[in-house]
């Protein structure tokens, strides 16, 4: 994915203008890494106070970009079509991820944001280049960093850099759709409405080729529906396969039933032999939102007169939603929804979103069209119940 498409409106002019000087003028026969943008860093923010940093640590040069490299190599990840180490593209994630993360937001994301992320672990060559490769000397890096070049400081810098690089970073690609160009017009169209039809055309596909699935009956032509249809191993489909089973037995047929749990094992099979079984859902310490195809979506709804409250979320990373209504004396609906990151997260992945978005828009459609008047408050995106919250909080200095 390229960053620069991606990410641009989160950073300022000046962040930019190093990442896009680094991406033009260093290193043209290999990826740029975190030491080639640290590089460009300190030509551009002559501002910032360095010597501060440079009495405890080494002055990188020109000569060590070619020295140190970034542990993970490039993955796929650009910045105006260059490539970029993996180890770089995280940083500059990471950099919106904390800036996005902090109470109060740095976004923008500024130079100095920028540069404590190049840093942001000891493995990176920004850190090797430096002397700080571990331990004390990185974290004091960290802390002289923060002074320095953000002018303010975190509480527990290390374990909050530590979120912001496993999150589920902006600009992430998503599991399922995110390179479809169909879907990547509709995120970018304005009207919601859009991707309504657009998902609800898809759970309908999606629907169809399962029942396509469950009345094929032999091997082989389970097998071919399979083979082009490999969303029929999804979690998801799973779900939906347990719930079509209780229905049959609530309703008394036992030997539809049946068939359908034969199909069930006959998918876990096929999923343990191609070594991709569905994960469990047993619960366990979890940070970040599961992938696209791992969650287990729970619905709960709490009914009082004049009263609705609909709650939506993954019950193993915890991603969701919860959205009220309240009816008015007048018979006017009030409508709201606040849509939740997963545990562990600050960020909500651009399908998560959508999803939640989506459907909450269209029960607030259905209401109108049901003849209802409805007023809807602007939808809370992000947060979380307070006692959750992690300590992000930002002191200037
Ligand atoms: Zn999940």
């Amino acid at each position: 994915m390229d960053l620069s498409s991606q990410l641009r409106p989160a950073f300022t002019t000046k962040a930019l203008a190093i990442l896009d000087r680094a991406a033009v003028m260093r290193a043209p026969d290999r990826p740029l890494g975190t030491l080639d943008v640290f590089l460009a860093l300190m030509t551009a923010d002559a501002a910032a106070d360095w010597q501060r940093i440079w009495l405890n640590f080494r002055q990188p040069d020109e000569a060590d970009a070619d020295r140190y490299r970034d542990p993970s190599p490039h993955d796929g990840d650009s910045w105006n079509g260059r490539p970029l180490t993996a180890t770089c593209a995280r940083a500059i994630r990471a950099a919106v991820t904390l800036a996005d993360g902090t109470t109060p937001s740095l976004l923008p994301v500024s130079a100095g944001v920028l540069a404590l992320c190049l840093v942001g672990t000891p493995a990176t060559a920004a850190s090797a280049a430096l002397g700080a490769p571990a331990g004390r000397a990185h974290s004091l890096l960290l802390e002289l960093a923060q002074e320095v070049l953000v002018g303010g400081g975190w509480d527990d810098i290390e374990s909050v850099l530590e979120n912001c690089f496993d999150a589920p970073a902006p600009g992430a690609p998503g599991e399922l759709d995110d390179e479809d160009p169909e879907v990547r017009a509709l995120m970018e169209d304005p009207d919601v409405r859009r991707l309504i039809d657009y998902q609800a055309d898809r759970i309908e596909a999606l629907v169809a080729t399962l029942n396509e699935f469950l009345r094929a009956d032999t091997l082989d032509r389970s097998g071919a529906l399979l083979e082009r249809h490999p969303e029929l191993l999804s979690a998801q489909v799973d779900r939906i396969i347990t719930k079509l089973i209780g229905e049959a037995e609530q309703m008394g047929h036992f030997a539809e039933a049946r068939r359908m749990r034969e199909k069930q094992h006959f998918l876990e099979n096929y999923r343990q032999a191609i070594g991709a079984p569905l994960p469990s859902s047993a619960p366990g310490k979890r940070s970040g939102e599961c992938s696209g195809r791992d969650h287990v979506l729970t619905g709960s709804v709490i009914e009082e007169p004049g009263y609705m409250s609909v709650a939506m979320r993954c019950d193993r990373c915890h991603v969701g939603y919860v959205s009220d209504v309240r009816w008015q004396p007048g018979g006017e609906a009030h409508v709201g929804y606040h849509v939740f990151p997963a545990d562990g997260a600050t960020t909500i992945s651009q399908e998560m979103l959508m999803w939640a978005v989506a459907t909450c828009e269209k029960s607030i459609a259905q209401l109108e069209q049901m003849g209802g008047r409805v007023r809807k408050s602007k939808p809370v995106i992000g947060g979380r119940p307070e006692s959750l919250r992690r300590h992000t909080d930002f002191k200037p200095i």
